[in-house]
């Protein structure tokens, strides 16, 4: 079977975005409100001859504080059980929130490789707060912006690298 690569992190960082640049399509639904992203969204990819099956979590996406919590907490569980790697996504604009420290207390948990991805990094620069991601105890986080394409295939080589 083909690995699977599960994409995690609170509504609004850009987890359906990501995915359909990485899908060359538009799957997943991409909304400036979170609340749209149907559940479990599957796709083939390839990259470097590597086939892998990617899973945007999204799920309905909804905007109460307590079930967002409890919904990205359900996401991360789905993602340590079925995935082979966990790409775990936060935004870079906002910043660390708390949501982000309850999903990465569960994901290090896990033994499966956990990738954190600080998406809408649009320019070469990295923001100060960027380096707050460290906190989370994940390792080294991975700038990319899904919407300029930028550190795409370098987060796609460490994605295969630990297939
Ligand atoms: P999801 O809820 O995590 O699936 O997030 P979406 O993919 O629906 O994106 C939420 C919002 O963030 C949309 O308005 C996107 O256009 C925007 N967005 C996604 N990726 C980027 C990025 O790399 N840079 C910027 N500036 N905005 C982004
Ligand atoms: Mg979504």
């Amino acid at each position: 079977a083909k690995p699977i690569v599960a994409i995690v992190g609170r509504p609004n960082v850009g987890k359906s975005t990501f995915f359909n640049r990485i899908a060359g399509k538009r799957i997943s639904i991409v909304e400036d409100k979170p609340g749209v992203t149907r559940d479990r969204i599957y796709t083939e990819a390839e990259w470097l001859n590597n086939t892998f099956t990617m899973i945007d979590t999204g799920g309905i996406e909804p905007d109460t504080q307590d079930i967002i919590l409890s919904q990205m907490r359900r996401q991360a569980e789905i993602a340590i059980e079925t995935a082979d790697v966990i790409v775990f996504m936060v935004d870079g604009r906002e910043g660390l929130t708390a949501s982000d420290e309850d999903v990465a207390n569960m994901l290090r948990r896990t033994k499966k490789p956990v990738l954190l991805v600080v998406n809408k990094i649009d320019t070469k620069d990295l923001p100060s707060s960027f380096y707050d991601f460290y906190q989370l105890g994940l390792g080294e986080p991975i700038p990319i912006s899904s919407v300029n394409s930028l550190g795409l295939g370098d987060l796609l080589d460490e994605i295969i690298a630990k297939f």
